[in-house]
């Protein structure tokens, strides 16, 4: 792989990490003891148990559990890139995981974070 294939692979990784943070930051804390472990804002109880209080309670508690599997699906990706960015600068980036041979440049273009190769993958 050329340098300037590497360096436009970097760019395109450092831009998703930054978008996905983004997105991730606004329903989610940062875990300050965790590196790259996101927790999500559990919505708080306003400790009155009136009708209209339970209700709205309610509500939040679904709105997190639908937000769940997205938070997570974001984080892995995260991660993915994370560990991709790690490794561009060694000789094992663009290296599939499983069976060792360089994945597709064509592939990385469209996924850099790819860690398998389009047969191992399958
Ligand atoms: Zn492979």
């Amino acid at each position: 792989m050329n340098k300037q294939t590497l360096e436009e692979l970097k760019d395109k990784l450092e831009k998703e990490k930054a978008a996905l943070e983004g997105q991730l930051k606004t329903f989610a804390d940062k875990d300050p003891n965790l590196k790259g472990d996101w927790d999500s804002k559990f919505p708080k109880f306003n400790g009155e148990f009136g009708g209209a209080a339970l209700e709205s309670a309610a509500d939040e508690v679904e709105e997190y559990g639908t937000r769940l599997p997205v938070e997570h699906s974001m984080e892995l990706k995260l991660r993915d890139i994370n560990i991709a960015l790690e490794k561009i600068g060694t000789k094992d980036y663009g290296k599939c995981e499983d069976c060792g041979k360089d994945i597709d440049e064509k592939r990385l273009m469209v996924n850099p974070a790819a860690r398998l190769c389009m047969k191992c993958q399958k």
